[in-house]
């Protein structure tokens, strides 16, 4: 961080498995102010040349953050700072995907790497108004095993699939919305078509469902340090070994 963070005028707890955009955009929603207030308030420094060298800063602050970088948001929100990194993809890192730690990139290569983007379940953006979860974000991530349905993929308004960059620090964020709200009155949003995704329509699957099932085990997979399901229960095999092993080439995005 560049600048020494101040203390947010209100506290507002990460929702269990949330990921840090959309934590930051529920406070910048919450204090009516827009993202960029929020972010400059914690700290977060602007993308900017200085001379020919480029800031430390990746395409997508809810990869990973540096550990200063956490300590100053966990200052400014009264989070603590393992809460904090815990909402990044580097959550994931070596378990469900392959952070590059210099470039702050997700390895596509490896392991379903999904660089950019999010699914979501509507249900659950229904029931947490707008709050999206950072499994979301991986390429195992394709049902909701609480809602038993499949998560979208995309808005099904105007196709495209969301969070593929961070939502614009001008405006006020309303998180289940596609894309960015208006800049002004009477102005369209921008982004995305404003569609509320909470609407979407997705397959529903009833319970002990083979696609539910996989979908449990699979987290269960990424969650423990040994796998010992099914085939593994002879060998329990490493966390790594056992989705290196089911994992289809090329990387699906
Ligand atoms: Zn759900
Ligand atoms: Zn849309």
């Amino acid at each position: 961080m560049t600048r020494l963070p101040r203390t947010l005028p209100i506290r507002l707890d990460p929702l269990p498995g949330e990921a840090l955009d959309s934590w930051l955009e529920a406070l910048a929603h919450r204090l009516c102010t827009t993202l960029g207030d929020v972010t400059s308030h914690l700290g977060f420094p602007v993308r900017a040349r200085s001379g020919n060298h480029l800031h430390d800063i990746p395409s997508d602050w809810t990869i990973a953050l540096r550990e200063h970088e956490a300590a100053a948001v966990a200052y400014a929100s009264g989070v603590p700072p393992a809460v904090i990194t815990a909402m990044t993809l580097a959550h994931y890192d070596e378990r469900a995907l392959r952070i590059d730690p210099v470039r702050r990139h997700v390895d596509r290569r490896v392991l379903w790497g999904r660089g950019r983007g999010s699914r979501f379940c509507p249900d659950c953006l229904t029931d947490s108004g707008g709050r999206w979860q950072l499994l979301w974000r991986l390429g195992w991530a394709f049902a909701c095993t609480r809602h038993q349905r499949l998560l979208a993929d995309c808005c099904p308004n105007c196709g495209r699939v969301q969070r593929q960059r961070p939502h614009s620090g001008r405006v006020i964020p309303q998180p289940s919305l596609c894309g960015n709200p208006p800049s002004q009155p009477g102005r369209p949003p921008f982004g995305g078509c404003g569609f509320d995704l909470a609407g979407t329509t997705t397959l529903r699957l009833p319970s002990g469902h083979p696609a539910l099932t996989a979908q449990h085990r699979l987290l269960e997979t990424i969650e423990s340090d040994i796998t010992s399901f099914g085939a593994y229960a002879a060998l329990p095999q490493p966390r790594l070994g056992a989705l290196t092993v089911s994992e289809p080439s090329p990387a699906g995005f």
